[in-house]
């Protein structure tokens, strides 16, 4: 439904006759805030009933919590507030895309775009909304680990792997990934993390004045087939088949908050208890790491790509697993 709605509004309204083409912004603008937020809302509540039913679901409890709360402000009370319904747009902080920085560029195609919607003042409250955001979920993961952003906030797929998660992958069994495919989603991280800083550091110096704009149309472009190629539509593809954390495998985001975490000593300890050595932390990772190795040994959990969604936590028998940091103990 999500993909027609999008290719309305993106492939045929902007031939459409005004009234049909406003018709269509609306319908898509409702579906991303309003449905969006409904589904967040009906998932956490299936998902905490059936998880609940075979181990607890406290961390996981605060998960949801969390992107509900920040999906409210994003998808419904924060347009009204800034006068924006793509509020949403800005709800990743740097270095994971860089469209508003190209809004704030006036020979932009984003910015021709959205000023006439927008206007001055509307640009504008949107970027200090942007500029918050980034500094809040920076601040943030330093104090508490990659789980305020990934398994709190984040709107792209934390929030889906969630909110979804005993229905993914949609076909198949759940899959843990292999050696090989491990390998895979490491190159693709540098890739990508690569990518990102290369779009960040282009807008940062052609905004500041240190280099002219020619390429900037054509980078912003290939940035959006990026995105819905290697993020939107790969994320997806991995639901259905892999896991709803595919995408947190090589999420260029989740790169840099991984090394702000480990400034922030995050780990998970385990050592509260006798490790029964029963395996269920490792099958409840959506990440693939081995925990039940580390728990053996009484050695913490530090491996980068631990979100610290907790779900090895809620479901170790023996209570043997806690998330902490330097300044947070779950
Ligand atoms: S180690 Fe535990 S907290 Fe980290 S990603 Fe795996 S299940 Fe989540
Ligand atoms: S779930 Fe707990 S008891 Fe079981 S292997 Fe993991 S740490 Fe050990």
């Amino acid at each position: 439904m999500a993909l027609g709605i999008a290719g309305l509004n993106f492939g045929y309204a902007g031939e459409a006759p005004p009234e049909v083409a406003a018709l269509i912004n609306w319908f898509w603008h409702f579906y991303e805030n309003w449905v969006k937020f409904i589904f967040i809302i009906a998932g956490s509540i299936l998902t905490l009933r059936i998880v609940g039913s075979t181990s607890k679901t406290t961390l996981r409890g605060k998960n949801l919590a969390g992107f509900i709360i920040y999906a409210l402000l994003i998808h419904i009370l924060g347009p009204y507030m800034v006068g924006n319904s793509e509020l949403y747009l800005f709800s990743m902080p740097l270095p994971w895309n860089t469209t508003p920085l190209q809004l704030l560029d006036p020979g932009s195609s984003f910015f021709a775009e959205r000023f006439p919607v927008l206007g001055m003042a509307g640009i504008m409250a949107s970027l200090i909304v942007y500029a918050l955001i980034t500094f809040v979920v920076l601040v943030g993961t330093l104090l508490l680990g990659r789980r305020w952003q990934c398994s709190t906030l984040c709107l792209f797929n934390g929030f889906a792997s969630e909110v979804f998660a005993p229905a993914f992958p949609l076909t198949g069994k759940k899959k843990q990934a292999g050696k090989s495919t491990l390998k895979l989603f490491s190159y693709l991280r540098w890739l990508f993390l690569a990518a990102a800083l290369f779009f960040t550091i282009y807008w940062l110096l052609h905004l500041g004045g240190a280099i002219p704009g020619e390429a900037a149309t054509l980078l912003s472009e290939v940035e959006v087939y990026k995105y819905l190629g290697g993020e939107l539509l790969a994320a997806m593809f991995m639901w259905v088949v892999f896991t709803g954390r595919g995408y947190c495998y090589y999420c260029p985001l989740g790169t840099v908050l991984a090394y702000l975490s480990k400034a922030a000593g995050q780990k998970i300890s385990t050592s509260e208890s006798e490790c029964i050595e029963c395996g269920k932390c490792n099958r409840a990772c959506p990440l693939s790491i081995d925990i039940k190795k580390e728990a053996q040994i009484k050695t913490p959990v530090t491996d980068l790509r631990c979100v610290g969604c907790g779900h090895c936590i809620d479901t170790c028998p023996t209570e043997t697993l806690r998330y902490t940091t330097r300044f947070l103990d779950f």
